[in-house]
């Protein structure tokens, strides 16, 4: 399928059409024009007002996977010790990444369909006294938030050096307060709640973590270091995506037109919807406390009698996608996206009436 008529894919999300206009323009060259400049600098600010924070928001063409990897090879030498909070396939999966650069990962694990414990982190923090706290905001395919703010307080308590928080699926549809919650690391994807395409890495860079880049001297095509003076230098390490950060603008400009506060109800109450819509056709919630959902993706598990291929058959059929889920949840769990544009009380409700359908036969 093409194009989805009920798109509840929990990303990458459906591009609103004055997004997709952003890439109809034919720029010029981003390296050599003073507007483009400007754009980054005013999406920058943008950025800000939507992270809560004043410190550098770098913009790397790609997406998510290339700021979590840049800025994990930007800090990090072998041996320096980091405690990885996991609770799902992300936080799992940055443990590993940090490992294979040689780091010594303790990683404070928890079920897939668990929030984090904060008093197991503290004790591990206290224990190890690590360089790096590592963690995932939203865990997307478990459907889960977790208490970022939390363990944001103990970094700054036992004086961790770098909090890394992955929002990729959180950042723009759930609070997200980066300088009060101390983190250093603030790794965020355009195809979730912002609404664009899958084209830039954002990761917002604190003072310390830049002093930590310095020292680590980490150089490749991924690394954070050039982008520290790239607007002040008018030198960026390679072409930039004048489409990607036009995109990106028009996003953010419309989240902060909306205004954050309506942008973060209107993800609660859609989400709300969605868990009762599911818990009224007997469907089981993933996560094993509602409290621990996340508003920006409901995960729920396949119902017994159909199998995941089955029921995605059935939806498809009736022009609605959502999503599966991803390794050890493959097949045992869907997820319904309503993050971004899809957080849209008239689509979710025309979603779930197709699911009531589709569960009939
Ligand atoms: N982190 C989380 C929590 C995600 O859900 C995703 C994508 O689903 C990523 C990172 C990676 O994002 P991308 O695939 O855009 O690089």
């Amino acid at each position: 399928m093409r194009t989805y008529l009920i798109p509840l894919v929990p990303g990458p999300t459906t591009v609103p059409a004055e997004i997709r206009a952003a890439y109809q323009e034919d720029y010029g060259s981003a390296d050599l024009e003073p507007e483009y400049y400007e754009l980054y600098a005013e999406t920058q600010e943008m950025l800000r007002t939507i992270l809560g924070t004043r410190n550098s928001v770098v913009m790397m063409t790609g997406e998510a996977m290339v700021a979590l990897w840049g800025a994990l090879k930007s800090t990090l030498r072998p041996g320096d010790r980091v405690v990885a909070v996991a609770t799902g396939v992300f936080g799992y999966g940055i443990a590993d990444m940090a490992r294979s650069l040689g780091a010594a990962v303790e990683v404070v694990g928890f079920d897939y369909d668990e929030a984090a414990d904060p008093q197991r982190v503290e004790e591990a923090i206290r224990r190890v006294r690590p360089k790096l706290v590592t963690m995932v905001h939203c865990e997307t395919p478990s459907g889960t938030l977790n208490p970022v703010a939390e363990v944001g307080g103990l970094v700054a308590h036992y004086e961790v050096p770098l909090f890394y928080v992955d929002a990729v699926s959180s950042a723009a549809g759930v609070p997200l307060r980066v300088d009060e919650w101390h983190i250093d690391l603030c790794l965020v994807g355009t195809q979730k709640c912002l609404s664009a395409l899958p084209d830039l890495g954002i990761v917002t860079v604190s003072e310390r973590a830049w002093e930590i880049v310095r020292e680590v001297g980490y150089v490749g095509y991924d690394a954070l270091a050039p982008f520290r003076t790239a607007l002040e230098d008018r030198w960026f390490p390679y072409t930039p995506s004048w489409h990607a950060m036009a995109a990106l603008n028009v996003a953010c400009r419309r989240v902060l037109q909306e205004g954050l506060e309506n942008v973060f109800r209107r993800h609660a109450e859609v989400a709300a919807y969605c868990r009762e819509r599911l818990k009224a056709m007997g469907i089981e919630l993933f996560p094993r406390r509602e409290e621990w959902c996340s508003p920006t993706v409901t995960a729920a598990k396949v119902p017994q009698s159909l199998s995941w291929p089955e029921l995605d058959r059935r939806l498809r059929e009736r022009g609605m996608v959502v999503g599966g889920s991803l390794g050890p949840l493959a097949g045992k769990v869907f997820r319904i996206g309503h993050m971004g544009a899809q957080a849209d009380m008239a689509l979710v409700r025309r979603g779930m009436d197709i699911l009531e359908e589709a569960l009939r036969g």
